[in-house]
């Protein structure tokens, strides 16, 4: 077994993870990508999507990420996010009004328009919250 590596995820406003994990997946813009302890080191930005980790038991666990930006070093992974919850904190209804809301707004927005793009990137967001929350045992 590879040894464990520290995951920090913090975003503006709060403080989301800071464990000891064994591996961590995460939405690279060019990619999803895997870290285990020694990997060499890298930078990059993140997409909207989810982090899953294997925390210290071996348990799965998924982090909601709306973006940002990833630091892998040999020994951990820093994560940077404009916002992110851990499974369990996810609001679904919050989520299911803001889906409702993006879709409304894409109805009545031309696609060219930057509140177009934003309603699609809100809808986004929303609909990956709700698979997340809805996914058992994260
Ligand atoms: P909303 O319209 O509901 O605010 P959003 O996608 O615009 O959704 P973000 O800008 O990504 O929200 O996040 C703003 C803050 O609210 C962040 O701190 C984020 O963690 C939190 N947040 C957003 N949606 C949820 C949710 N469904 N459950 C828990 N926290 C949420």
């Amino acid at each position: 077994m590879a040894g464990l590596l520290k995951l920090e995820v913090v975003t503006p406003v709060k403080y989301v993870v800071s464990e000891d994990v064994e591996i961590v997946m995460a939405p690279g813009t060019l990619g999803e990508f895997g870290v285990l302890s020694g990997h060499t080191p890298f930078l990059t930005s993140l997409k909207p999507g989810r982090i899953n980790y294997k925390d210290s038991s071996g348990k799965e666990r998924t982090i909601f990420v709306s973006g940002g930006f990833s630091e892998a070093l040999p020994d951990r992974v820093t994560i940077l996010a404009e916002s992110a919850e851990r499974r369990r904190d996810i609001d679904i209804d919050r989520a299911r009004a803001a889906l409702e809301r993006a879709q409304q707004r894409l109805a009545e927005e031309k696609a060219e328009n930057i509140s177009f793009e934003r309603a699609k990137a809100a809808m986004y967001r929303a609909i990956e919250r709700i698979r997340i929350a809805e996914t058992k045992g994260m």
